[in-house]
């Protein structure tokens, strides 16, 4: 008869089950991770950096009709906010590429389209925040601005203020508790409200005393002095406020990474990191960094844009294959992070199937809210397929779900993928506190997510 060890399922530590390399491994690659974290706060950042890195290896990019052989890496950005990468295999198109997509935006507050006013000889910038964020979060802690003002005749002003120590940083005010007697009766979702989310930018005047709006002014003519715009340059700007912290180690083991952004680019890095270590993979294997996930996929930069499908059928193209026989042979990892199970918040997750930090890459079968609304979920033969080849390649790994059954919910990239006839799953690092402006994962399950994208890349 089987012993109760061969019959029951039981979930490791990937402490555990990691091998002594894996371990080594996990810190270089924490190393690099981090780097990555603080060059790229923001999408376009993130996209500037992963072309960076993608040239480097040899990348080019892709134009439709050039000549592409077994082993041909090629590229395409779009709007310099999403991209994707491509390492074209040894199989033909019409078996079907091996997919891995994650996306580059993130939660934060961007300024309005006419951001600049004073008040009480106080300056600040009007915001709209972007994403699902709990306000109070972000007031009273540093936050430094990254963006772009595309002048009238077309020329971009790149903004980055605040990640250089000697650069100012930002602020939006809160109340002193000894004033707070109102507010702490009010609910946590009330308590602050998006109108004010103004982020304070300066407080000394310019000019005459009988002269108004003189910090306005005097904030403005630094603008200009530095980058050449006047406030009319807003109207065609993209500036974002995003945490100044730079990405961490967290715990007297340092075993963890704080950092803004954990969603999603510690699946961005793994899965670009994936794409750039292949070569001449069976399949072709396609890297996709997309925009716009936390606003819900819309938009030409988003997963639901037709840009990926134009990357995809000149591919095809290239070599007389039909788009749809490709899309009904591939595989998506939908690369995205989960929660991980927090003791301090129990009750709004249920253990047995819960992601836990250190306990590998989380895979949520499906995602969705009530009743699994909305999520594409993936089918019993696909998680099958994953359990063969993370087994194979030593990827410690778990599965998940996000929250108890109504407690809330949420989605990912994935049901636009599996829109489209490509079989997807979602998989990703498990995070304490996501969409914080500092998030925390575990060093061990982001280098398994790397492995386990790699192992995706690499199927035959
Ligand atoms: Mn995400
Ligand atoms: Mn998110």
């Amino acid at each position: 008869m089987p012993t109760k060890d061969e019959l029951f399922y039981k979930r490791k530590s990937a402490y555990d089950l990691a091998s002594e390399e894996d371990n080594a491994k996990s810190e270089e690659y924490a190393k690099e991770y981090k780097s990555f974290l603080d060059n790229a706060k923001t999408e376009r950042e993130s996209i500037k950096e992963a072309v960076r890195l993608a040239s480097a290896k040899g990348f080019v990019p892709f134009q439709r009709g050039m000549e592409l052989s077994s082993g041909s890496k090629v590229y395409a950005v779009s709007g310099g906010k999403a991209m994707i990468l491509a390492v074209i295999g040894k199989k033909e198109l019409s078996e079907g590429v091996n997919i891995a997509a994650a996306h580059v935006d993130a939660p934060r507050i961007d300024l309005k389209q006419i951001p600049l006013y004073e008040e009480a000889d106080l300056a600040f910038f009007k915001t709209h925040y972007y994403g699902g964020i709990k306000k109070y979060q972000w007031v009273a802690q540093p936050l430094s601005l990254h963006g772009v003002v595309i002048k009238k005749d077309g020329t971009a002003v790149n903004i980055v203020i605040g990640e250089d120590e000697n650069d100012p940083v930002f602020m939006i005010t809160d109340l002193l508790p000894h004033l707070g007697k109102d507010q702490e009766k009010k609910l946590l979702g009330e308590a602050f409200t998006g109108e004010n989310l103004n982020i304070l930018i300066g407080s000394q005047p310019l000019g005459e005393e009988k002269e108004d709006n003189r910090v306005k002014f005097h904030v403005m003519s630094i603008l200009n002095e530095k980058y050449g715009i006047t406030e009319e340059d807003f109207l065609s700007a993209e500036i974002e406020a995003v945490p100044l912290m730079g990405a961490r180690d967290v715990g007297l083991d340092r075993s963890m990474i704080g950092a803004y952004a954990h969603d999603d680019r510690s699946s961005v890095f793994a899965i670009l990191k994936g794409i750039l270590n292949v070569d001449n993979p069976s399949k072709t294997a396609v890297c996709v960094l997309v925009d716009k996930e936390e606003v819900g996929s819309d938009g030409v930069t988003g997963m639901q844009s037709a840009m990926f499908d134009n990357f995809m059928e000149d591919l095809c193209d290239s070599y007389g294959v039909k788009l749809r026989d490709c899309y009904r042979n591939s595989f998506c990892l939908s690369a995205d992070v989960c929660n991980a199970y927090d003791p301090n918040f129990a009750d709004v997750s249920e253990k047995l199937n819960s992601a836990k930090l250190g306990y590998g890459m989380g895979v949520l079968k499906y995602s969705g809210t009530r009743g699994k609304s909305g999520t594409s979920d993936a089918s019993a033969e696909l998680v099958a397929l994953l359990r063969k080849v993370f087994g194979d390649n030593n990827v410690v790994w778990q599965m998940t779900q996000l929250g108890k059954v109504d407690q809330g919910g949420g989605g990912t990239v994935a049901k636009f993928m599996a829109n489209r006839n490509i079989d997807t799953i979602d998989a990703g690092v498990p995070v304490l506190s996501m969409h914080a402006p500092y998030e925390i994962v575990s060093k061990l399950d982001c280098y398994m997510t790397y492995k386990g994208a790699l192992s995706i890349y690499e199927q035959d």
